[in-house]
């Protein structure tokens, strides 16, 4: 199948392009390198340098190309930024992806996987959540995925356009070749690695007073690379809507401060610090529906794995992708 990557040289984006070429699919990459890198782009892709905001060249990229689905990653992903500048967001996380959405349909392509997110239910109250929770965002960045999600349906609906959005909980871990190097760093397995190699002094824990047994915040922590086999399936399938992707199991911000210093060998400082605004207590996916409908079995199901990915793909990149 070809298959064109919007977002392609970002964490996920990078890793899926490697995860589809590797079972022999054809993949375009369209980036604007604003966040992601260059040399995250596995060579056999075909890179084009484009921004979603530019109608032209969207269109153009689709109407060169072909492709007979399109994956779409391009977005910003920063929360806190998010509420301090949500016309950034809407800008970029809606109202850019319109074009690929209107070049999508002019061009026939059949189905559009959507990178989205567990913030667009902000404080569930089932625990594992599963996909008929209410969408409650708690933040702009959130509101941003869940408005492309209806979107998307209202695309379906009046244009046949077949989509599926894949709803993540927390992406973690690394392939040999793709990992994670974001600028500013936010996420806590980067941050805490970070403390591990001596780049940073200790790592904050944002609220050590939640209702969880030991205090801090719990989250799903799903592979990488499990994330892309959901992105296969869900373009190969018939079937749309939303599907929750994690693993199922939580594991608390001081769990994981524990498994990197086992696997690093490292000691982690730690500073227990304020509570980060608009974290729930707990996030942990019920995933299902993609596991029935998709047929998905991710396959990285120890947290100890998935940190030790990271830390090989960390000790092979110590400075991260070239700047
Ligand atoms: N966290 C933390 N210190 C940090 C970064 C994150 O204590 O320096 C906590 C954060 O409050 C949350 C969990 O780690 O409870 C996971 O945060 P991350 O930003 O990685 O992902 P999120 O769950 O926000 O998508």
């Amino acid at each position: 199948m070809k298959i064109l990557v919007a977002g392609g040289a970002g964490y996920i984006g990078s890793c899926c392009t490697e995860y589809l070429l590797d079972r022999g699919h054809e993949v375009v990459v369209f980036d604007a390198l604003l966040k992601g890198h260059r040399d995250a782009v596995d060579p056999r892709a075909t890179f084009l340098l484009g921004h979603l905001g530019d109608p032209a060249a969207v269109t153009a990229a689709v109407a060169a190309h072909r492709p007979e689905g399109i994956i779409h990653f391009a977005a910003f992903i920063e929360v806190g930024e998010s509420m301090q500048d949500p016309g950034k967001y809407f800008r970029n996380n809606v109202a850019c992806g319109i074009n690929l959405l209107d070049a999508a349909v002019a061009h026939g392509v059949r189905k559009v996987v959507f990178s989205s997110t567990a913030a667009v239910y902000g404080m569930p109250r089932t625990i594992p959540i599963p996909e008929s929770e209410p969408t409650r965002p708690v933040n702009a960045y959130g509101e941003s995925k869940l408005i492309f999600e209806r979107m998307l349906a209202w695309y379906g609906t009046i244009h046949g356009l077949q989509s599926a959005a894949l709803r993540y909980f927390n992406a973690a871990g690394a392939t040999e070749r793709c990992g994670e190097d974001h600028d500013p760093e936010s996420h806590l397995i980067p941050i805490v690695m970070q403390v591990a190699e001596g780049k940073r002094d200790r790592v904050r824990i944002f609220g050590t007073d939640y209702p969880t047994p030991d205090g801090t915040c719990i989250r799903d922590y799903i592979h990488v690379t499990d994330l892309a086999q959901a992105h296969l399936l869900a373009l190969d399938s018939e079937e749309c809507g939303s599907f929750n992707l994690g693993s199922g199991t939580g594991h608390s911000v001081r769990d994981i401060i524990d498994t990197v210093r086992e696997v690093t060998g490292h000691p982690v400082p730690v500073l227990e610090a304020e509570r980060r605004p608009g974290d729930p207590p707990r996030l942990i996916s019920d995933s299902t529906r993609a596991r029935q409908v998709l047929g998905w079995h991710p396959e990285h199901d120890s947290i100890g794995d998935i940190v030790e990915s990271a830390w090989r793909w960390r000790r092979r990149f110590p400075d991260g992708y070239r700047k």
